[in-house]
């Protein structure tokens, strides 16, 4: 684990700025963080190779040239190394993450096909593969997205989606939480919500639900209070669940505007997760670098499965257009633009 700040990775939006600044210095830091041992060729595991001047290398098994970026997320980018380390920054950094609209301006990426797939294949790898389970007091309880909620705007084009929420009781508060679409709120449904998401031997607390018993069967201390016998609103019984869900609810409803397909929200839901578990850390570059290492440690994803991915509300279309290169954030030295004329010294003046 790396844990220098400054150092390991940017500690401010301004050291990353400082430090990134060139889309070579971006490939250079997707290298170590891909091969901190040294390169290892992703075709024939020969671990011997030459740099070449672009930073790609030259295996020496295969005599293959092999990016950093090769058979990742970032594979084939056209988008400049800067422009994706800017997203990430503020994809994690943000307290409501950024949005497919406000990245294309803020980047001036040529479409928004281009900011949308980007932080989609980010959200891909939000979740760390082979990630613990939560452990301890659990509650657990299911919700509906995009139905009528006094307070929360209406359903944009989600419909109604089904999802469960499990979340850890720390002694003074909520710890970690886990969030995820499931069919229907069965037996085994939540069956298999409880085994990904929650380690056995934990003690699960949810309502009276005739579904929870069965599911939590004999790996978990089942606690269950019926809502309707206790005379007590669900938000009592269940207030971490129902913080979470409140919170989820406004994000997806009100920030994003509903503007989500259900088959994509699941990418949402691990994008928030992965601020919401964070949201205590008071390192903001350590963010930013576990997601450009997970970046970096999952395999390609293409426009075409992002997009069939996408059922009630299909992806953008693929640009029709000619396709121009993004603008980079590597800009050399621009002078001063705002000032118009240009003295012989190369100064200029008003
Ligand atoms: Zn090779």
């Amino acid at each position: 684990m790396p844990s220098t700040a400054g150092q390991d990775y940017p500690r401010s939006y301004a050291q990353l700025r400082s430090w990134f600044n060139e889309d070579w210095k971006c490939l250079d830091y997707l290298d170590w963080l891909r091969w901190p041992n040294g390169f290892a060729c992703p075709h024939c595991s020969c671990e011997r190779g030459w740099r070449a001047p672009d930073l790609r290398w030259r295996c020496a098994g295969c005599d293959r040239r092999v990016s950093a970026t090769a058979g990742t997320i970032l594979h084939g980018t056209r988008t400049p190394l800067t422009v994706w380390f800017a997203a990430a920054w503020h994809l994690v950094n943000s307290k409501v993450g950024i949005s497919a609209t406000q990245l294309q301006r803020e980047m001036e990426l040529g479409s928004y096909q281009t900011a949308w797939a980007m932080l989609h294949r980010y959200r891909s790898v939000m979740v760390r593969p082979g990630r613990d389970r939560l452990r301890g007091d659990v509650e657990v309880d299911e919700s509906y997205l995009g139905g009528p909620e006094p307070g929360i705007p209406g359903r944009g084009a989600l419909g109604k989606v089904l999802f469960a929420a499990t979340v850890e009781l720390d002694e003074h508060s909520f710890g970690r939480v886990r969030l995820g679409i499931i069919p229907d709120a069965s037996a085994e449904s939540l069956t298999a919500f409880l085994d990904g998401a929650v380690e056995p031997g934990s003690r699960v607390i949810t309502d009276g639900w005739s579904s929870y018993p069965p599911a939590t069967r004999d790996h978990y201390e089942h606690h269950n209070t019926s809502i309707a016998a206790s005379g007590l609103p669900a938000h009592v019984v269940l207030p971490a669940t129902h913080r979470v869900f409140s919170l989820v609810k406004r994000w997806v409803m009100g920030t994003l505007q509903g503007s989500v397909s259900s088959a994509h929200l699941q990418g949402y839901f691990d994008e928030w997760v992965f601020r919401f578990n964070r949201r205590h850390s008071r390192s903001r570059g350590l963010q930013f670098h576990t997601l450009l290492s997970q970046a970096v440690g999952a395999g390609p994803i293409t426009y075409r499965e992002m997009r069939l991915a996408g059922r009630t509300r299909p992806a953008p279309s693929p640009p029709t257009r000619a396709r121009s290169r993004p603008a980079s954030l590597d800009l050399g030295d621009v002078g001063l633009p705002w000032r118009r004329l240009v003295l012989s010294s190369g100064r200029t003046t008003p």
